[in-house]
């Protein structure tokens, strides 16, 4: 879709540091780290938000959760914990029109700056 963030990410016209993709999905650093490994995931459909989703498209976006969350616990072998979030609408602080997936690494120590 034009004039999407997501898409032109997901297109490389605008840079990301990649963490995961295939067919259906791209996964990449948030550029605002809330902790290290702070990660989207985006179907590469443009859908503005879950209420845009059929069965399929949930399928095939949270079927690929759990291996991203490896793929993240693998490069920040740290990690103890893991949120996994996804805001709906403005109200709901969605900032991103293009659907996406907040996976939010979780430390003891270090790197967690909550
Ligand atoms: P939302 O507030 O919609 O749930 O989350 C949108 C997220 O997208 C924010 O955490 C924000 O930091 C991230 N974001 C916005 N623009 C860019 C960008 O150009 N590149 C990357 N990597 N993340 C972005
Ligand atoms: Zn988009």
């Amino acid at each position: 879709m034009e004039n999407c963030i997501f898409c032109k990410i997901i297109d490389q016209e605008i840079p990301s540091y990649k963490i995961y993709e295939d067919e259906k999905v791209y996964a990449f650093l948030d550029i605002s780290q809330a902790t290290k490994g702070h990660t989207l995931v985006v179907p590469k459909r443009h859908v503005t938000d879950i209420f845009d989703y059929d069965e399929d498209l949930a399928a095939d976006v949270f079927a690929r959760i759990p291996k991203i969350a490896r793929a993240l616990e693998q490069a920040f072998p740290e990690m103890e914990g893991l949120n996994i979030l996804n805001n709906n609408k403005e109200l709901a602080y969605q900032s991103v029109f293009h659907s996406h997936i907040h996976l939010v690494p979780r430390y003891s120590k270090k790197d967690d700056f909550s």
